[in-house]
């Protein structure tokens, strides 16, 4: 028996992305010198689907189990997946603006959803909510996108593409849908990002006041 393989790092899934195509461009995330990709293996990627609640554990033993069996089918799953996930980043991040990056994007959802079919029902959860699932019934591998590629759709028939951002933090790529009424969100969350540039600002005022008198309007 050889040793024991190196434990492979759990990524953490972060869901801060307001929509689940934005969380799942944010499964390949830099912040800092730390980055992270939830889609390294194809367990990895049913892991983040299950976690995301766009696949029930059900399924996900299913996908499992057909993995094992047609392992090409998997592997060319996951490279699908890290493709379409490229093309929505720039849909996330220069959409707004390029319209090349939309069409760019349409058609490749249009790609998957044209691979995919299946019936579409409703579940009642086990907490009582309901939720609308797609199940497969051709290619269930593409079919794993389907939630992903409607909540991109959902953004872009609803107009939606505006209040897409990416954080303001310098080193963090991370994407969001901007929720806040006044449409003012600029951080992947408070707590990292938005408490760096907050003590970044109070280092620079406070280095300011030392050289120069103190300005008697700060904008804070
Ligand atoms: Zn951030």
């Amino acid at each position: 028996m050889s040793a024991s393989p190196l434990p492979i790092a759990r990524p953490p899934f972060a869901f801060i992305g307001e929509r689940l195509w934005l969380d799942f461009v944010n499964t390949d995330a830099t912040r800092g010198k730390v980055r992270t990709d939830a889609l390294l293996s194809f367990d990895s990627y049913l892991r983040w689907l299950e976690a995301a609640g766009a696949l029930d554990s059900e399924r996900a033993m299913t996908m499992r189990r057909r993995a094992l069996e047609q392992p090409a089918g998997a592997t060319a799953a996951l490279v699908e997946a890290r493709r379409t996930r490229a093309i929505l980043r720039q849909l996330a991040e220069r959409g707004f603006r390029a319209e090349r990056a939309r069409s760019d994007a349409v058609a490749e959802l249009n790609r998957i959803l044209g691979r995919s079919a299946g019936t579409r029902r409703l579940e009642i959860r086990r907490d009582g909510s309901i939720a609308r699932t797609f199940v497969p019934v051709g290619d269930a591998f593409t079919g794993l996108l389907i939630p992903i590629v409607e909540s991109a759709a959902d953004t872009l028939v609803l107009d939606e593409l505006p209040r897409v951002r990416r954080c303001a933090g310098s080193d963090c790529s991370r994407v969001f849908h901007d929720a806040t009424r006044n449409g003012a969100r600029r951080w992947c969350d408070m707590s990292g990002c938005g408490n760096r540039a907050k003590a970044a600002r109070h280092r620079a005022r406070t280095a300011g006041a030392r050289r120069e008198p103190v300005s008697s309007s700060d904008p804070d």
